[in-house]
Parts: C-alpha cells; structure tokens; sequence
C-alpha cells in the first residue's frame, strides 16, 4: 500500500476510497463476500507473471515447478471439500465455467434447458443476449405462482424439447433447489445435468445445503459468493469428462491461467476445509432466515415467502417504489444491495420490482441474528417512502459499521 501510494497515488487513493466504502455501509449483495486476508496477499503475488499454459505436469513453459504445485495443492483442497472425482480450477469465472460445459457436449443448435432469467436463473443458462442463448437453443422452466420451482413444469418441459442438457442452479431463488429431482427428470429424458452451484457453494461446502456433487454430470461455480474465495470459477465433474472438460477450458476457451488467483482459491478452499467454516455456513442461513423474518413482521413481501439460504428477494410489485428506487434508498442509508427483477416483474429489467439480499458478506464481517434485527428495522424504515425515517436509518446502519470493523470482525477475531 505504501509502495503504491508512492508510485500510483492516483490508484492509491481510490483502493482507500474502496476500503472506506465498504468499511462505512454494509454490503448486503447477495453474490459478493469480503474475501481474507490470506486469500488476497495470494492474489498480489508473483504467482501474477508466470504463463502456464496446460495443467500442472504438462505445460507449455518452463519454470512452472512451482506453479503446478500450487494447482495441485487447488484440485486437491477442492476435490477432498466436495467429494468429486475430478476438479478444473483455471476457469476464470462462473461464465466462462459453464461455457466450458457448452463447448465440451453441445454443438451449437442444440437444445438445453435452464432456469428463466426473469425467474432468478443466470444470463449464462439461456438469455437470448448470452452465447448460451445466442449460439445454442435455449428452453426455461421457472417458478410457481409461489415462488417455489416448479419440478412438474421443468418435467413437462424436458418431456416436450427433449434437452440434452438441463442446468439447474440459480442467482435470485431463496429456497432449497432439489438435485435428486433434477436427476430424475435428466433420466428419464436422457439428457445431461449441469449444477451451477455459483450462489450456494460455500453453503455446500458447510453443510447447509444438499451437496449436487453426487446427482449432476459437471457442477460448475464461482469461487468469489459464499465460497469467499477470488473471483474466479471452477468446474467439478465425473471422472469420465474430465478429459473434455480440461479440453474445453484449455485450449477451448482460455489461454493461460491466472496462476495467482489459482493460488488465491487454493487458500480459500485451504479455508473451507477448516472446521470453522461450518460455522460461518451456518450463521450465513441464520442470519438471513432472521433477518426475512424482520423483513416480514415489518411487512415486506419475500418472494416465496422467506429463505431456505442466504438470499432474500424482496417483493415491491405492491409499492410505489420500484427495485431501482429502493436501491437508491438504501444506498443513502450505507446499504449496498441490487435491484433484481422478481417474477411476473411488471416493471422492465433496468427498473425491476425487487431487491436481492444476501448475508453472506455481513456474516463474514461478524454480525450474528440480533444485529439482523437492527438491520431488517433499518431496511424496512428505508423502504416506508418516508424521507424523515432515512436519518434514523442510517444512524442504525453506521453503529453496525461501527461494531464490526472490515478485516476486524468474525475474519480475524472469531476465525471464521
Ligand atoms: N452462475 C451463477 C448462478 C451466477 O450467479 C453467476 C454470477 O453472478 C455466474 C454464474 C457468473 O459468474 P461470473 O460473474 O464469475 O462470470
């Protein structure tokens, strides 16, 4: 930091512009996390200069000794935290993760069938302006009436367009996603079962959530979400792919990995594996499952009514203000959250009718279920329209800021 105030300042200034932000409000976005300071110093590192191109044993430069051991060491931690057989750690990011999976077993046409975007699955499983969408024929299921997926339509569906792949997995859906359902149907139409996993892989990896690894063909994920790792992706699969999958990664799709976010997710599922991070899981589902249920008294709509996981999706079609409004609210109060569409949203994708929240980031932060309370009373006073009540808000907000410093919180004093 020193080193770069004196060579970058400009740069410099904004990272401690960033640590202030993120020290000052809270980050209640459902798909980040505050990764640790281990994880980090990995990332800046020197493992940034090396080109290894190929995987560890079998590359195309020289000097990657150390290298393929610290990939090595990242197959293994991961492989051993989810049970797989086979692990590829160089994707370097949940898209490029499941475009992999695209590559190795689709030829562009072909049919697949994923979550609907509009019902809380992912650009990446079928919009119309991804490459999933764009390049290969793309079929949705998505939820019922009450917000709970819809396993008789994703049946109906994969009878009729006879996909030869179906993805399950999700980046808005709060409740528990039934893997030995999706296998089931997978079966019965022949096709392959892809599990992204993005969202809730460190619930997963912290037993708080049925693990996809013995039901699905490949299980793809990020590395950055309740994992708490770097940004990155990994994909997980059954030996017998293994060869397609690191085909298609590379040379398919990527040239070099990024060695030092190898090294990065190497200590972050170093981490996982350590018994403490059951605990972390664990207070990730209580405090959302908490902070819904003050949501809720205070009378917010959830879509589905609550939370199976770390995420809640607020329901503003009944409120005057939209997703984009309530973002703007509670960003005035030091909340950072995202607007998301919900389903059936009568408003369009860039304005929305709901609001996604997720835990995981105050988790990690330090805050336990009674802090949830003051959160969801702050959260609910931001969203009554009522300008007079921001102030109070924000001063809720700042005393949470204030009891649990960034890098300071459960990360360093409670070791999860
Ligand atoms: N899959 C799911 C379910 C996600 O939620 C996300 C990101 O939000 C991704 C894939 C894509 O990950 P990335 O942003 O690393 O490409």
């Amino acid at each position: 930091r020193t080193d770069l105030l004196k060579s970058d300042p400009e740069i410099a200034n904004l990272l401690a512009k960033e640590s202030h932000r993120l020290n000052d409000g809270l980050e209640l976005i459902a798909s980040e996390n505050v990764a640790s300071p281990a994880v980090l110093a990995a990332l800046s590192s020197v493992l940034s200069n090396k080109y290894a191109e190929g995987y560890p044993g079998r590359r195309y430069y020289g000097g990657c000794e150390f290298n393929d051991q610290v990939e090595q060491i990242a197959i293994d931690r991961i492989k051993k935290l989810y049970g797989a057989e086979h692990a590829n750690v160089q994707p370097h990011s949940g898209a490029q993760a499941n475009q992999a999976v695209f590559l190795a077993f689709l030829k562009p046409g072909e049919t697949f069938l994923g979550m609907s975007l509009p019902h809380g699955g992912h650009l990446t499983h079928g919009s119309p302006v991804n490459i999933s969408g764009l390049y290969y024929k793309a079929e949705s299921y998505g939820v019922d009436a009450n917000g709970f997926i819809d396993y008789e339509e994703l049946a109906k569906k994969a009878r009729e367009c006879k996909p030869k792949l179906i993805i399950a997995g999700a980046s808005a859906y709060p409740r528990v996603i039934d893997f030995a359902k999706f296998r089931q149907v997978a079966d019965e139409v022949g096709a392959l079962l892809m599990v992204d996993m993005a969202h809730i892989a460190g619930l997963v990896a912290g037993g708080q959530h049925q693990s996809p690894v013995p039901f699905a063909d490949f299980v793809t994920t990020t590395t950055h979400k309740t994992l708490r790792g770097p940004r990155g992706g990994v994909i997980l699969c059954k030996e017998k792919y293994a060869k397609a999958i690191d085909k298609a990664i590379f040379p398919g799709l990527q040239g070099g990995p990024l060695m030092h976010v190898i090294g990065a997710k190497a200590v972050a599922f170093g981490e996982a594996l350590n018994p403490s991070f059951k605990l972390y899981a664990e207070q990730i589902v209580v405090n959302a499952r908490v902070l819904a249920e003050t949501l809720l008294s205070n009378g917010i709509h959830l879509v589905s009514g609550g939370t199976d996981n770390h995420l809640i999706l607020i329901d503003l079609k009944e409120s005057p203000l939209s997703g984009k409004d309530a973002e703007e609210r509670l960003a005035k109060i030091d909340i950072t959250v995202n607007k998301n569409s919900v389903p059936n949203d009568p408003r369009k994708p860039m304005v929305t009718s709901g609001i996604r929240i997720g835990t995981p980031a105050v988790t990690t932060r330090g805050l336990v279920a009674e802090d949830m309370k003051i959160l969801g009373e702050a959260i609910a006073f931001a969203l009554k329209n009522d300008d007079s009540l921001l102030e109070k808000a924000k001063e809720k907000v700042s005393s949470l800021c204030k009891k649990y410093p960034l890098y300071n919180g459960a990360l360093l004093n409670k070791g999860y």
